[in-house]
């Protein structure tokens, strides 16, 4: 096979065509950058749950170890005089963060974690008034979106039993259907004055079309907003360009930038200009030229731009990671990384569609243009069995309650062998006669 072709060539379920697959994957070397836990026999783990936590780049125990290093040798100095000062050390993420999500610079900071910063942006977004008061989400909804958009109604007094409108899978249906969104936007978009909806699904892989649902919602007179857990760094996103008001992420996920990473956060430009907008203030979402005035300035005057949502000074040792993470990802480029995943994980697809029928069934959208890295596989039955099963046979993947397993090759460090050998202790399983229960 030549490279030309490698791209495009219809699969084969031969052993020898997964390893030709990856001698031809012109992103092989990135998997070095990555530590890759190892079984109980010592050898890499097959790891597909770069949807739940990524795996740590190699890189980064050494950026950790030198503001540990600044700190001991600086003390407070560090702040301006470490090798990377403190003081801005958040503003080189904004390039890095913006390319991720297709937003401008300025519309992007990087703070906090993702249910904090869907707080701070419904504290601004959510505002309703007269008739315009419900907040609209998507279903299956991540409990803490729920809790998140119930608490808000709450706060401002609302019954969230009137005032929370979801939309999900007809009865029988896995996903959601763009119509069934617009035709609730028709009935109730006079009433909604924020629809937050997931970028792409924690649970069934959909990615929502974001662009049509953005467009429709705003046609209505609401808000949108996007929450990004299972996007950023998934899927090639436009944000500034679709218009969405705003969004947030984390960077635990597909980010690979360590457990509880520091978040992501995106404010549309016509927004970020409009200092009147409110806001839960924190000396750091003011203009870093005057935030050491300290008592003397005492009206809150916020940065232009996504900036002006920060809140507290960031926590340093948990922005390390994601210079070497997010470095990754500006070397590879996302155009080179989605063009991996499309053909890694329809190769995952074409390997599950050869078992035989019954037992599992691919719920994520077939369309490769609706969907990010992961399939999630309904089991028919002993789905938490077979999740064991996998452990013992050194691949980590994840269950979801009720039957639902989550398979994420990830572009960045997974191979088209590893996919190979997945399907093959799939095979076996399906040979191997369940207990009754
Ligand atoms: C992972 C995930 C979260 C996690 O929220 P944190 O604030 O990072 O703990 C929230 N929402 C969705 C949809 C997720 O997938």
């Amino acid at each position: 096979m030549n490279t030309a072709s490698a791209a495009t060539v219809p699969f084969r379920p031969d052993e020898a065509f997964a390893l030709d697959l990856d001698a031809q994957d012109p992103l092989r070397r990135y998997r070095e950058q990555f530590l890759i836990p190892p079984h109980a026999d010592g050898t890499p783990l097959i790891y597909f749950c770069g949807h739940s936590l990524g795996l740590q780049p190699r890189a980064v125990r050494g950026l950790i170890e030198q503001e540990l290093d600044d700190w001991a040798r600086l003390g407070v100095e560090g702040h301006f005089r470490g090798r990377t000062p403190w003081y801005e050390y958040h503003e080189q993420f904004r390039e890095s963060g913006a390319r991720l999500v297709g937003g401008l610079p300025s519309e992007v900071v990087l703070m906090n974690s993702l249910t904090v910063n869907l707080h701070l942006l419904l504290a601004t977004f959510y505002r309703p008034a007269g008739r315009r008061r419900k907040l609209l989400i998507d279903e299956p909804a991540f409990p803490s979106d729920l809790y998140a958009a119930q608490t808000h109604l709450v706060q401002r007094g609302l019954d969230p039993a009137e005032a929370l409108l979801t939309v999900g899978p007809r009865p029988g249906e896995h996903l959601l259907r763009t119509e069934d969104v617009e035709a609730m936007l028709q009935r109730h978009g006079d009433e909604i004055a924020v629809v937050l909806l997931n970028g792409v699904n924690f649970l069934t892989g959909q990615w929502l079309d974001m662009e049509r649902l953005t467009g429709a919602a705003q046609a209505r007179g609401g808000v949108v907003g996007y929450d990004l857990a299972h996007a950023a760094g998934n899927v090639p996103l436009r944000l500034h360009d679709w218009g969405a008001d705003f969004a947030a992420w984390c960077s635990y996920k597909y980010l690979n930038s360590g457990p509880g990473a520091v978040a992501g956060c995106f404010v549309h430009e016509r927004h970020g200009r409009n200092l009147a907008l409110p806001r839960l203030a924190g000396w750091w979402g003011t203009d870093p030229a005057t935030r050491f005035r300290l008592h003397e300035q005492r009206a809150f005057v916020p940065r232009e731009g996504a900036d002006g949502w920060q809140v507290s000074n960031p926590p340093i040792l948990a922005l390390a990671p994601l210079r070497a993470a997010l470095a990754l990802f500006d070397e590879a480029g996302m155009p080179a990384l989605r063009a991996k995943s499309e053909r890694l994980t329809g190769y995952l697809e074409y390997l599950l569609d050869r078992l035989p029928a019954g037992r599992f069934e691919v719920i994520t959208p077939r369309d490769p243009a609706r969907r990010g890295c992961a399939l999630s596989v309904l089991v028919r039955e002993g789905g938490r069995g077979l999740v064991a099963v996998l452990e013992r046979e050194g691949v980590v993947c994840d269950f979801r309650e009720p039957d639902v397993i989550r398979v994420a090759p990830v572009p960045l460090y997974n191979t088209f062998h590893e996919v190979w050998r997945f399907a093959q202790v799939l095979a076996r399983q399906v040979a191997v006669k369940l207990p009754q229960t």
